[in-house]
């Protein structure tokens, strides 16, 4: 009986495969180049303006997004009958005046003082140094623990005692700020001592920024004081820091707060793999930039205020929808998430609020696999950062070969990329990751006259490559989802904690 039954059955299934995939191969090798350079005209056009996290830009990038999700039947997140993942932004404008003496010492709002929040009539009280003003309760580790910081202003080192690289002091500013609060202080002060200079750092916070919104916090935090000071005399605060209690008046005004939100968007791919199916491989691409005006710096005309971000990312988020296209078509065996984040320009925001917020738990989501890149100087490549570290690279590699690039493993190591986009709050959650870039052999002037400048725009892309590079990176999504087994950091790799955390608990 069951003989009879399958013949015709088979029939159907090899016929309606056939007439999908004439040829028999996966719908990756059937994307054109006209479709995708239609995507990323659309996406880096001047009439999003940027796509600045907040603004319609980028809320009109987002709807065309989710358009796309919607034609190629994309399943929503669990329990949404939307594509959207709405995230909560903090948008603060910093004290327009402000001033504080610590001793005879004064300091001045825009001078070498630098409040980022907080609204406070003049308040005389005393100074406290609290080290790094951490705390770290799996290591025992509490900055506060034998001090009286309440109703005082309290001074720390930036960073953290395990580092004082940018990244992990503009990370621990939010978790610095609250643990001060947590314990009291009407004000946390921490000293500039950074790599780089203090006009660098002034013009880059003392204007609008936006952070995670806290759920409910939205008043408390108008009072508290946040901010930077560049000091003027040491051995002041070397005293201080030696334990002497000063004497200070603090003063600010003008400062501003308001919620706003993003959105991330979100599609799902059921895996054809019952046995599989349950486990995720998540692709992610940011469609946010930098929006108009100067913040790109550089070269620069009053014509063209709009940083269209072609190459940053447009082409990632062009190959992003080619990967939801090319797998819904034709599913691999695990399922797959396409997510395309908002805010990874401010601070990878949207990544890290998906991680803090996922929709699909994260101990069942396998792999990352990002796409972004700050520009391309060679077109027989395309860039792996993260390469060697997941047992992906074969994968990789055959991926990149059958669309007729090699692979670039890792390049320009100087400028930590694999910790600077997306992949690495996945990373950081313990999710192997890997992001993929155009070709980038050196960060030259090839690259650096594109990057985060007026001039990265859909005319300077090279629209045969983008079919690679986005082809290349469907496949290689499509293999990894294929693959018997599921990666894993490699042994003795700085995220393999992390990894075994997240998965054996
Ligand atoms: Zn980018």
């Amino acid at each position: 009986m069951k003989r009879f039954l399958l013949f015709p059955f088979a029939v159907l299934l090899l016929s309606t495969s056939l007439s999908a995939q004439p040829d028999g191969r996966a719908p990756e090798f059937d994307l054109t180049a006209e479709e995708l350079e239609a995507h990323l005209r659309f996406i880096a056009s001047d009439a999003l303006q940027g796509r600045r996290t907040g603004e319609p830009g980028n809320d009109i990038a987002a709807a065309y997004l989710a358009a796309q999700y919607a034609a190629y039947d994309l399943a929503t997140p669990p329990g949404q009958d939307n594509y959207y993942q709405q995230v909560p932004f903090e948008a603060t404008v910093p004290p327009q005046a402000a001033a504080f003496t610590i001793d005879k010492s004064a300091y001045t709002q825009g001078d070498n003082l630098l409040l980022m929040t907080g609204n406070l009539p003049e308040t005389k009280t005393k100074v406290v140094f609290a080290n790094y003003g951490w705390a770290d309760e799996k290591e025992g580790y509490n900055d506060y623990e034998e001090l009286d910081v309440e109703g005082k202003i309290v001074i720390v080192l930036p960073g953290t005692p395990e580092g004082k690289d940018p990244n992990t002091v503009f990370r621990a500013m939010s978790v610095k700020r609250k643990l001060a609060q947590e314990n009291g202080a009407i004000a946390l002060i921490e000293l500039f001592r950074l790599q780089f200079p203090w006009s660098f750092f002034k013009s880059y916070f003392n204007k609008e920024t936006l952070t995670l919104a806290e759920e409910s916090e939205e008043t408390e935090q108008d009072n508290f004081v946040y901010g930077w000071l560049k000091e003027k005399q040491e051995s002041k605060i070397k005293e201080l820091q030696e334990g002497k209690s000063m004497k200070a008046v603090l003063e600010s005004s003008g400062y501003e707060s308001r919620r706003i939100y993003s959105n991330n968007v979100m599609g799902i791919i059921e895996g054809s793999d019952p046995a599989l199916k349950d486990e995720y491989i998540l692709l992610s691409a940011h469609f946010d930039h930098v929006g108009t005006g100067k913040q790109g710096g550089g070269p620069f005309t009053a014509q063209d205020s709009i940083f269209n971000g072609a190459r940053d990312n447009a082409m990632g988020t062009t190959s992003l929808l080619a990967a939801a296209k090319a797998l819904a078509e034709q599913p691999p065996r695990r399922s797959v998430i396409l997510l395309a984040v908002t805010g990874e320009e401010i601070g990878l925001l949207g990544s890290r609020y998906y991680v803090d917020n996922p929709l699909i738990p994260l101990e069942k989501t396998v792999f990352n696999l990002n796409a972004d890149g700050a520009g391309y100087n060679d077109v027989t490549y395309i860039s792996a950062f993260g390469y060697g570290r997941t047992g992906t690279d074969q994968s990789i590699d055959a991926a990149a070969n059958i669309f007729g690039l090699d692979v670039l493993p890792n390049p320009i190591p100087e400028q930590g990329i694999f910790d600077r986009s997306d992949n690495a709050s996945f990373a950081q959650a313990g999710i192997p990751a890997l992001s993929l870039s155009p070709g980038t052999t050196a960060f030259d002037e090839q690259v650096s006259k594109y990057y985060h400048q007026v001039t990265d725009n859909p005319d300077t892309i090279d629209f045969d490559y983008l079919h690679q590079y986005a082809s290349a990176f469907v496949r290689t999504a499509r293999l990894i989802a294929d693959r018997e087994n599921r990666p894993m950091w490699i042994e003795g790799d700085k995220y393999e904690e992390a990894g075994q955390e997240l998965y054996n608990r």
